[in-house]
């Protein structure tokens, strides 16, 4: 049994968790729990960063010391982060412009649909297959660097990505009833 930490300090991380029990099966049995601490970090196989708001989550992972025990974790184990997760992923954030891990190579820009579309339920195509994506206020990846590879575009932008062990989502699969995004999470723990 594999252990998923869910970051717990702010956002959806409840959606999360009950993602990840939907996903765990026989073939890759998980539990998940939530993470607020270095220690609870230590007990995970894999970390999920939810969707919120992400100059809170920063603020927050500063004051609990957390930066640096998610970089160290990330160097051996995959993390995974929606929307503001994304935001905190990334190498380069910009409007504003805010620090991250820079865990991936990939440049976003927050809040970038605008007012007009700033949340919307679209369906995407992800290796072939069409899936519902939950957009809610939630950046766009500019730029995604050389060893990332993109698995599902939404209107030209890539939204869900990844580069090795690690994996972005724009969107919020933890919403819809059948995420393959936390069952590929699964897939790499
Ligand atoms: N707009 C938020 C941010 O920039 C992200 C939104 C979300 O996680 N749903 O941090």
């Amino acid at each position: 049994m594999k252990t998923v930490g869910i970051l717990a300090l702010q956002g959806d991380f409840e959606a999360h968790r009950n993602a990840i029990e939907r996903a765990s099966d026989a073939a890759h049995p998980a539990q998940a729990i939530e993470v607020r601490t270095a220690a609870d970090i230590a007990r995970c196989d894999g970390l999920i960063i939810p969707g919120g708001e992400s100059t809170t989550m920063w603020k927050l992972l500063e004051m609990e010391q957390l930066v640096e025990p998610i970089r160290a974790f990330a160097a051996q184990k995959p993390v995974y982060g929606s929307c503001a997760g994304a935001i905190l992923l990334a190498s380069e954030v910009t409007h504003p412009v805010q620090a991250a891990l820079g865990l991936m190579d990939i440049a976003v820009e927050r809040n970038a649909y605008g007012r007009r579309i700033d949340s919307q339920i679209a369906t995407i195509q992800a290796d072939g297959h069409d899936m519902e994506a939950v957009f809610i206020r939630a950046p766009i990846i500019r730029r995604a660097g050389p060893k990332t590879r993109v698995i599902a575009s939404f209107a030209g932008d890539p939204v869900w990505v990844e580069q090795g062990r690690h994996m972005v989502t724009t969107f919020h699969p933890e919403l819809s009833p059948n995420s393959p995004v936390h069952r590929r999470l699964l897939e790499k723990l």
